[in-house]
């Protein structure tokens, strides 16, 4: 269920950031073209879209692990793309990332012990008998126990993987955590253990989390706030219930469209929205809206002017000519 956070300031706010990867030959890859948004304090914004439209690279460089090409990010005051070096480090403690696939983001050559213990002694934060209890802490944190410290990732399955994984991140005690696709590469039924167990780490640490997924049902449990974006623009933002409730973007609403209902009955009877065409190369966008060679209600407007991300209604973003 959603948290009252209206009395909670502004952890990252992110404005007009672009990514671009020079392609060579003058053209760029416009991974994250101008995009705008901001994350409270214990909030987790999930953010949506088809592979390829640019929420991984969004994640990865409000961590810095991309330099970005244009725009600001703001995190607790500070200016993310622009700190000196002591700055880096304190931000490098205050903001990680637990990544997809749990094995390739493990060494499988390191021990968990190790693999959990290297933030903590990259950052000095504990030695010899402390760091081990820590480590132990840290696993059962997570759902572990002391007795999985000495074994390698390949011992695990892909839960429990990602769970040092977590561990791992909770390590040098973050504020911030980008969760990049973290359940996509589970099975259904670990899927819920994942997310409940973030869910209680942010009650108990006061975490605040961007959430990324494909899909909007991997979503909708843990988010209070979702942003969904197409071919590195941001089309709709709003608090969990508005979206699935009263979607107003044509993409938001096709994306929905696509979810199955349980009821056989309603499934029967529903309308569906199919998506045609391609999700053009983010090489060579459109002008104007990103999504007009897939939108049903497209016009000319559309084909010429990029629609701005507006607040229609309180709380509720969004980037379409025909919403008013
Ligand atoms: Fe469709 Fe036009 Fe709205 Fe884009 S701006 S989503 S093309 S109606």
């Amino acid at each position: 269920m959603a948290k009252d956070l209206s009395n909670k300031k502004n952890l990252l706010e992110v404005k007009n950031l672009k990514k671009y990867f020079d392609m060579g030959r003058g053209s760029d890859l416009k991974a994250v073209d101008d995009i705008s948004f901001t994350i409270r304090e214990g909030e987790t914004l999930g953010l949506v879209g088809e592979s390829g439209c640019g929420k991984s690279t969004t994640g990865r460089t409000l961590v810095r692990l991309y330099e970005a090409t244009g725009g600001e990010v703001i995190f607790d005051g500070m200016n993310v793309h622009k700190l000196n070096k002591k700055e880096m480090v304190k931000y490098a403690r205050e903001a990680q990332m637990i990544f997809q696939d749990p094995y390739a983001s493990l060494n499988p050559r390191m021990t968990v012990s190790d693999i959990i213990g290297e933030g903590i002694d990259i950052h000095g934060l504990y030695k010899g008998k402390k760091r081990q209890k820590r480590i132990y802490e840290l696993l059962e944190t997570v759902g572990l126990n002391r007795e999985h410290a000495n074994r390698f990732p390949h011992e695990f399955s892909g839960g429990q993987r990602q769970r040092i994984g977590v561990a791992r991140a909770l390590a040098i005690e973050p504020k911030f955590i980008v969760c990049d696709e973290p359940i996509s590469a589970l099975d259904v039924s670990i899927q819920a253990q994942v997310v409940n167990l973030l869910e209680e780490l942010q009650e108990e640490l006061g975490l605040t989390y961007l959430f990324i997924a494909h899909d909007l049902s991997m979503v909708k449990h843990i988010s209070d706030r979702i942003a969904v974006m197409y071919l590195g623009a941001m089309m709709e933002i709003t608090t969990s219930q508005t979206l699935y409730d009263e979607p107003l973007h044509p993409y938001t609403q096709a994306l929905l469209s696509a979810i199955p209902i349980p009821d056989p009955e309603i499934e029967r009877n529903r309308e569906r929205m199919i998506l045609e065409g391609d999700v053009p190369s983010p090489i060579d966008p459109p002008p104007g809206c990103k999504f007009q060679n897939r939108c049903q209600y497209c016009k000319d407007i559309c084909r010429e002017k990029a629609p701005e991300l507006r607040e229609v209604k309180p709380e509720h973003w969004v980037a379409c000519h025909l919403v008013k």
